[in-house]
């Protein structure tokens, strides 16, 4: 398998799950595969698809997209092919007599081609071997998905006809009532289900304040240029003015959204998939099914309406698996404006779950909490925070002892009965004079004891209480302000609070350019190379080599045929096609600056991801832990005193044993760590264990 994968896709190795799924199906068994946009599920039924004898079906509902999927397999040397409306009757003809010669290994069809009613194409397929069918979308079959197809529902009779062929379903989006239905639906025979994380660990998310949202854009643009990257507004007017704005600056950018003519629509598409265009700037119309791998950024101005539109915008950058960037502009004004747009009238209880959605998003944003581990739990996922790679965790945060600053919140809300919402509270602490504000609120003996600080400096502390659990909110239209679970022992004195001083922008990490170093001159010459390789073959550029494999050619400038194969995305097919091209193009450009190669200097292939030492830091509350760790030795108490998960200590301590000022062995058994030791060396190769 590790060698199919290399010919045909040039990865030296599999992402988690893959190979167990390949595996499964080989087997011929039925499963289902929940992996997150970028994941990498193609290869779990393609590369099946080439060992297993016959052909391999491939259901997906948008034919748009079958062209540049099947341009994509034929790149790389597979006999792939798709049967669809675009094509013309000679064309049709052709697959035909491909499928039955047997030399196809796979072929798209929308699921009303290979359901229709006259069942032509189902009695075509029963005279072929058939590999498999993989089900792409495969939420689209549940009412409970967000993007239902009733076409889908029509492959429920797929197992009748073909009880023996293995089916494999995969889609990036499906909760647990989804999961089950689709199963149901398919009626799948003792299906497994491969469920990957959802962590999409090179996406780094940043929150800003909307304030000056526009220079703030053009300073992150800076540091962009060149760079593929999406731009969502809230309007389908904004689109067009915010990229008449950037084409002003110098930028290349166009609009899109569902309001324009079809023509000039995909025309922008078209051009920001070909890499003629560098910012789409878009309304949430944007992006379904897109798959450009080196989409570098995506910015949203405005604020999403919830976690999981947000999610699924953001993950539309860097599914090469490089270095990307989420930005978000935040403002609570933006809020007021959602709430019009979601209420669904008529509909009260669809309209609080909305509603309860958006608070979601609003608390996400004005959170302090590791943005990944807000992410990932949403979505029920466990992660310890800490991930290195979001603004929260990149901002060194001066914290101080904000023990009374609690108590007067809290107590204000235990006064006030918890029964107002969170700007109440704070007009409350305040001693607004506000009408809200009746006589008798004013008689309470917590009024008015906030008054020196300012509205925003009350909202950074109470969403910081909310965070650490001492508050909590409860309700979708009229959020109230409750105690938490630990809010009792603040009250009585008996722990104390830190918080975070608020109002510091964070100090930005290093972009993977200044990681790596590479000539930019030769990465430009690498992508006309590619421009002109993909016009003359008619395919979008990143089809030909994505991002990551230029970047890799203009770090290491292989100077021999034979240095191309230590570059990532060079499989056989591409090495035999484009290597000359490509190296050609690298000696000139070599011979004529001076450069020598740096092939050598290329890590063999690791197995695993960064070590964590990269990412662990030091920081004072890491810190505090350690000390803590150190004078009573465990874990539990050190979580349990500082009102943090267990997870969350176990991360501060691990920068301690990256820096060896903790041993591992006064944590962890000797003996287990001889185990795991072990069986990582059975299944590592030896240099990549330090
Ligand atoms: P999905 O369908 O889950 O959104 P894709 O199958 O399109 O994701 O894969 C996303 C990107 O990751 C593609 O560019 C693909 O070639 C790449 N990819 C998939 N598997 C691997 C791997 N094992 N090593 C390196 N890149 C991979
Ligand atoms: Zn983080």
């Amino acid at each position: 398998m590790l060698q199919t994968l290399k010919k045909y896709f040039g990865y030296d190795s599999f992402r988690p799950l893959q190979e167990s799924i390949i595996s499964h199906v080989i087997s011929g068994q039925d499963s289902l595969v929940l992996m997150p946009t970028g994941g990498g599920k193609s290869i779990c039924y393609q590369i099946p698809a080439l060992e297993l004898e016959g052909t391999a079906i491939v259901i997906s509902p948008l034919i748009a997209l079958m062209k540049d999927q099947v341009d994509a397999l034929r790149i790389n040397g597979i006999a792939a092919a798709y049967f669809n409306s675009t094509l013309d009757h000679a064309e049709k003809a052709a697959v035909f007599s491909q499928l039955q010669s047997g030399a196809l290994k796979l072929l798209y069809l929308s699921p009303e081609r290979l359901m229709s009613d006259q069942a032509y194409f189902l009695n075509v397929l029963k005279d072929e071997k058939i590999s498999l069918f993989a089900i792409d979308e495969a939420h689209c079959i549940s009412q409970w998905g967000h993007d239902f197809r009733p076409e889908y529902r029509k492959l429920s009779k797929l197992k009748e006809h073909f009880p023996n062929v293995p089916v494999i379903a995969l889609t990036a989006t499906a909760d647990g009532r989804t999961q089950a239905d689709i199963l149901e639906r398919l009626n799948l025979n003792s299906p497994k289900s491969f469920i990957s994380s959802f962590n999409r660990e090179n996406i780094k998310y940043t929150v800003k304040p909307k304030q000056d949202s526009k220079s703030k854009l053009l300073d992150f643009l800076a540091t962009q240029k060149g760079n593929a990257g999406i731009i969502y507004v809230l309007s389908r007017k904004s689109t067009e003015a915010m990229a008449n704005y950037l084409v002003s600056y110098g930028y290349n950018a166009k609009p899109y959204h569902a309001g324009m003519k079809r023509e000039d629509r995909d025309a922008n598409q078209d051009a920001f998939l070909k890499d003629e265009v560098d910012i789409i700037v878009a309304t949430v119309a944007f992006g379904m099914g897109i798959d450009k791998s080196n989409v570098r950024f995506v910015v949203h101005m405005d604020l999403p309406k919830n976690i999981e539109g947000y999610y699924q915008e953001t993950g539309r950058a860097g599914r090469d698996g490089l270095q990307s960037e989420a930005l978000l502009f935040f403002s609570r004004g933006d809020v007021m404006q959602l709430r019009g747009f979601i209420e669904i009238e008529g509909n009260e209880a669809q309209s609080d779950i909305m509603l309860e959605k958006l608070n979601m998003m609003v608390s996400y944003c004005e959170s302090r909490k590791c943005r990944r581990q807000y992410l990932l739990e949403y979505f029920g996922e466990d992660h310890s925070g800490n991930c290195g790679n979001c603004d929260v965790c990149l901002t060194d945060y001066e914290t101080f002892d904000g023990t009374i600053i609690a108590q007067k919140a809290l107590s204000a809300v235990a006064r006030l009965k918890e029964a107002y919402g969170v700007s109440f509270v704070i007009d409350f602490l305040r001693g607004s004079k506000s009408a809200k504000i009746k006589d008798w609120h004013k008689e309470i003996k917590t009024y008015g004891v906030g008054s020196n600080h300012s509205k925003k400096e009350w909202q950074a502390y109470i969403q910081h209480l909310i965070d650490s659990e001492y508050l909590k909110i409860d309700g979708g239209k009229f959020p109230l302000l409750k105690l938490g679970t630990k809010s009792t022992a603040v009250l009585k004195g008996q722990i104390s609070v830190e918080l975070i001083r608020p109002e510091q922008e964070t100090k930005d990490a290093a972009t993977y350019t200044e990681e790596l170093s590479y000539d930019s001159g030769l990465l430009e010459t690498l992508k006309s190379q590619r421009r002109e390789i993909a016009e003359a073959e008619g395919v979008a550029p990143y089809l030909i080599f994505s991002d990551k494999t230029l970047l890799e050619l203009a770090q290491y400038i292989p100077l021999e045929f034979n240095h191309l194969e230590r570059i990532s995305g060079f499989g056989s097919v591409k090495l035999r096609n484009y290597g000359e091209a490509f190296l050609t193009c690298i000696q000139t450009y070599a011979r004529s600056n001076g450069l020598e190669t740096k092939i050598l200097q290329k890590p063999i292939p690791k197995r695993r991801k960064q070590s964590y030492k990269q990412k662990t830091k030091q920081t004072d509350s890491a810190r505090l832990s350690y000390d803590l760790f150190k004078e009573h030795g465990d874990v539990s108490d050190v979580a349990r005193m500082r009102n943090l998960t267990e997870g969350t200590i176990e991360g501060h301590l691990l920068a301690f044993i990256d820096s060896g000022d903790l041993a591992l062995e006064d944590w962890v058994n000797e003996e287990v760590i001889i185990m795991i030791e072990k069986v990582l060396k059975e299944i590592w190769p030896k240099e990549t264990l330090r």
